[in-house]
């Protein structure tokens, strides 16, 4: 499936014409083309952008809402068909993909939601003063998204820059493109006036690049790898542009004796392989309290052992296909890295080739144990359906091993003591913190990480806060 640019509410090749392959991770072959833009269409996306500013930051909050809601129903009634192209573009199991349709559409319902609740606040200085603050659109903003959940990250990003009244050009990966071009006929089914959100194709290093670097796009939210939004910063930051920083992770999760093992092990199956570990918030190192850490490897083993790998459309498809070859061939780097660091491979350990995808990049889940808590495979992230497992005996023990790498983005945490899982949260250098539970997302909470992981939030308020400037008024009474 070929697809195009989305630039003032219309279809646009790149301007110098150039395109890109798009390839079906799960085959290994070419299925379409994408603009391979740079930066005289990132720039005629900022120009329609700039030129609808003025009305949308106007627009009621009412007919706001009413759009984004709009636009959620639109990704409602193409949910099938979206998830087959996530399907397609990713790797992902459709089952998945057809979940994550779901979470998209409610990032704009959501954020519509958001809209008419938004205020300004007020301060009162007793008889003094009264101050108000407003919170005002920023303008132009930029939204850069990853591959992994590519319509609901890129939706997570677009619904409060909107809701908030701003414009936007934006990218989604280049090796995910299809879902976030129906995005566009979407936005113009659903009335959204021209210019005000524009998706523009192509590589990270020319679209991405042009949109940070622009002089006038105000801000920029990201979502990606550390190395990338290190070097976002780098950009950004002399030019004093507002910056959201969404990056890497290396999860802890860690199992204590007295936790509902049964709950904690079908959970980690899931928190470590769902989407084939390419989500940031998958638990990659799994710390199990040590008398209970045979009972739980071998259930784990028994169960990961059971997913079933292949094709992303088969109904009973646990894993599907890695994203890219040439993020399988980093994926696979790491096990033989892990094996020469002394890892013992208690399942998986390398590549597979279901029948009828030879050609596909499919990756046996794999559980690694025996490295030590600062090999790199433990502090590194991979990114993928490799986990390792480590026994630990005490908190103090397993805090200094969770705390240990340069991230800090989510832990997951087993017991059924509530004192130890308030102190062990309130330790860990997380921005999310589970207990008993995983990737259980109520939008209104903030979300995002500390140290490697990422500046700023996103979700309810703190989405909104972002994508608006405040300015203070004091009046003297
Ligand atoms: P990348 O950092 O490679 O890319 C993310 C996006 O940035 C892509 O659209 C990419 O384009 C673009 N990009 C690349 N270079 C530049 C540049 N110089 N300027 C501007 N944009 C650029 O990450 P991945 O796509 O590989 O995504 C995986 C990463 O995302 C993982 O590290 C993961 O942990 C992280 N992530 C974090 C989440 C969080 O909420 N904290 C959630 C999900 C993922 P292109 O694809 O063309 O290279």
């Amino acid at each position: 499936m070929n697809v195009l640019n989305y630039i003032d509410g219309e279809m646009r090749a790149a301007q110098a014409g150039a395109v890109l392959d798009n390839v079906n991770p799960a085959t290994g072959a070419v299925y379409g083309q994408i603009p391979d833009s740079d930066a005289a269409d990132v720039a005629m996306a900022y120009e329609a952008a700039a030129a609808a500013f003025p009305s949308w930051s106007v627009t009621p909050a009412e007919e706001r809402f009413k759009i984004l809601n709009a636009i959620a129903e639109g990704i409602d009634g193409l949910r099938d068909a979206l998830a087959l192209a996530e399907s397609n573009d990713q790797g992902k199991p459709l089952w998945l993909a057809k979940n994550e349709m779901i979470r998209a559409a409610q990032n704009f319902r959501f954020f519509a939601t958001a809209a008419m609740q938004f205020s300004s606040e007020s301060h009162a200085m007793e008889d003094k003063a009264i101050n108000y603050t407003l919170r005002t659109p920023l303008g132009v903003v930029g939204c850069i998204s990853p591959w992994n959940l590519p319509l609901y990250l890129f939706s997570w990003k677009i619904a409060p820059a909107l809701a908030a009244g701003n414009c936007v050009v934006a990218k989604p990966s280049e090796f995910t493109p299809v879902t976030a071009a129906m995005l566009g006929e979407i936005c113009n089914a659903a009335g959204l006036p021209k210019g005000v959100l524009n998706i523009v194709q192509g590589l990270g290093g020319k679209v991405g690049q042009a949109i940070v670097e622009h002089p006038n796009i105000k801000a920029i939210s990201f979502t990606g790898g550390t190395v990338t939004g290190k070097h976002i910063v780098g950009v950004a930051g002399p030019m004093f542009k507002k910056v959201s920083l969404e990056l890497g992770g290396k999860n802890p999760n860690i199992i204590f004796a007295d936790a509902d093992l049964d709950k904690a092990v079908k959970t980690t199956v899931n928190s470590s392989f769902m989407n084939q570990g390419e989500i940031c918030l998958c638990g990659s190192r799994v710390f199990v309290q040590r008398a209970v850490y045979d009972q739980v490897k071998s259930a784990l083993v028994e169960a990961v052992k059971a997913m079933k790998v292949g094709d992303p459309l088969h109904a009973e498809t646990r894993v599907g296909a890695i994203v890219s070859k040439p993020h399988y061939e980093k994926v696979l780097g790491y096990i033989e890295l892990a094996k020469a660091e002394g890892a013992a491979v208690l399942c998986g350990g390398g590549a597979l080739y279901p029948e009828g995808f030879e050609g596909g990049y499919f990756i046996a889940p794999t559980i690694l144990e025996g490295l030590n808590w600062d090999a790199r495979c433990n502090m590194e992230e991979i990114f993928g359906p490799v986990i390792t497992l480590t026994p630990f005996d005490t908190v103090e023990e397993v805090l200094a091993m969770a705390n240990a790498t340069e991230y800090g983005l989510a832990a997951t945490v087993w017991t059924q003591d509530l004192t130890r899982a308030h102190k062990v949260a309130a330790q860990l250098q997380m921005g999310i913190v589970w207990i008993n539970c995983w990737l259980l997302r109520d939008l209104r909470t903030p979300f995002g990480g500390v140290k490697g992981s990422g500046v700023g939030r996103e979700g309810g308020w703190e989405a909104m806060k972002f994508f608006t400037e405040v300015k203070n008024v004091c009046i003297a009474l």
